[in-house]
């Protein structure tokens, strides 16, 4: 059995158990090779994972290749409004145009199918879900849906459900958002979890967590309200802006800080929403609005999440919502809404609190700047359910177990094990 430097290391957090299913399944699998494509290398929840996520599953025996398929500028908008009626359920349809455009481009995104061959191909999300009816040789596919589905638009939910019937197996990140329409065979649940090793989730002192956010601006002798996240509708960053603004009249020297570098190349719609963001904090020099990638790394993030009095997370729509996590590791109670994917994660009252009204949101952010006891009492317990939940470990698991189901029917585990 071949044993994971990587892993051997998350047992001081998981325990051995865990550990050593992951060997089991992964013993199972070895000699696999599989291929995963999502369309950006940077920004978001997917590269987030699958950076992480792809050496150390190589380390186990299991040969990984990520294949970035960028979309051009159409492709963006195209996808740009698919994920408002998917996550946002917005009225809307999908143009007969459009989607023969879209499904053009796609087609000519993949000319050389050596290139690209493997055992199993990872298809992530609702961007890339035409690609296993366009790509008969992708055989088994899975597909990863990674955004909220819980409440679809009917019509995009009915445009997507068209490709997946060539998938193998479908994954979704959450319970609620798992399409009804497809048998729980084929179906399973992936949660996503954040690696305590990473920069930007590992100890940070608090004399360098503080001289990184002054370097950001921000005055560490006043209180910092913060918000990380790409500048993205669904993150809801007015209300974070309300909600400091209700807070000011109780605590004049407050300061907000809305954190989302500006690194995800599909991201097109992240430039209007800091425009829209910076007219409606009207020049307010409490309010800092940080987008720079430069300025905004990892370490950044660490300490903003880290070192911030209180974490908002606002989101009308979360299909998991991977800073939550991030914040909760970091013993921060956050001051979520009810959208679904802050649902699965914070426990109102005990480790975080799920409001989605401003003025309540307000009352909850302020009793946690007031009390410092109650605010490091829920801290403990946002930290420790991470630790149990949201590990990368547990990830690993689901994810090992969504390649055997894909893997076994068709005796790709078998005939790798004879040394195919
Ligand atoms: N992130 C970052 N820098 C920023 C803002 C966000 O590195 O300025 C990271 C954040 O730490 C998290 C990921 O981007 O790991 C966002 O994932 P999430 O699931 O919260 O949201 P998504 O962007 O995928 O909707």
């Amino acid at each position: 059995m071949v044993v994971s430097k990587q892993l051997e290391r998350y047992k001081q957090f998981v325990g051995e158990e865990v550990i050593d299913h992951i060997y089991t399944l992964a013993d199972e699998l070895k000699g696999l090779r599989v291929t995963h494509f999502n369309t950006t290398a940077e920004g978001g929840g997917v590269a987030e994972i699958l950076k992480k996520l792809l050496p150390l599953i190589d380390e186990l025996g299991i040969e990984h290749t990520w294949r970035v398929v960028p979309l051009d500028e159409t492709s963006n908008h195209f996808a740009a409004h698919l994920v408002d009626l998917l996550q946002g359920n917005q009225p809307g349809e999908i143009g007969e145009e459009d989607r023969r455009i879209y499904l053009e481009k796609l087609s000519q995104a993949l000319p050389d199918k050596r290139e690209n061959q493997a055992d199993i191909y990872f298809i992530h999300d609702f961007q890339l879900a035409p690609f296993a009816q366009i790509y008969p040789w992708m055989r088994p596919a899975i597909w990863f849906c990674h955004i909220d589905t819980s409440h679809p638009n009917q019509n995009a939910k009915r445009y997507i459900l068209d490709f997946l019937d060539e998938y193998a197996l479908c994954c979704f990140n959450g319970a609620p958002s798992v399409f009804p329409e497809i048998s729980a065979e084929r179906t399973q649940i992936i949660m996503p979890a954040i690696d305590p090793f990473r920069t930007k989730n590992a100890p940070l002192s608090e004399v360098e967590g503080q001289m990184l956010l002054t370097k950001c601006g921000i005055d560490t002798t006043r209180p910092l309200i913060c918000q990380v996240s790409r500048f993205g509708r669904w993150k809801n960053p007015w209300q974070a802006i309300d909600i400091y603004r209700l807070v000011k009249h109780s605590v004049p020297n407050v300061q907000l800080a809305l954190v989302g570098a500006m690194e995800a190349a599909d991201d097109v719609d992240a430039q209007k929403v800091l425009s829209s963001v910076q007219t409606y904090a009207q020049g307010d020099p409490s309010i800092h609005l940080l987008s720079d990638a430069e300025l905004i790394t990892h370490r950044e993030v660490n300490a903003f999440q880290r070192y911030s009095s209180v974490i908002l997370q606002r989101s009308t729509r979360e299909g998991f919502g991977l800073t939550a996590t991030e914040a909760m590791w970091k013993y921060q109670p956050v001051v979520g809404t009810s959208a679904t994917g802050l649902r699965a994660q914070i426990v109102h009252e005990q480790n975080g609190y799920i409001v989605d009204d401003t003025e309540e949101a307000a009352l909850y952010t302020l009793q946690l700047l007031r009390d410092r006891q109650l605010w490091h009492n829920m801290g403990e317990q946002a930290h420790e359910s991470v630790r149990q939940r949201f590990l990368f470990p547990t990830m690993i698991l689901d994810y090992l177990q969504a390649l055997v189901r894909a893997a076994r029917p068709l005796a790709l585990v078998q005939k790798k094990a004879l040394g195919d």
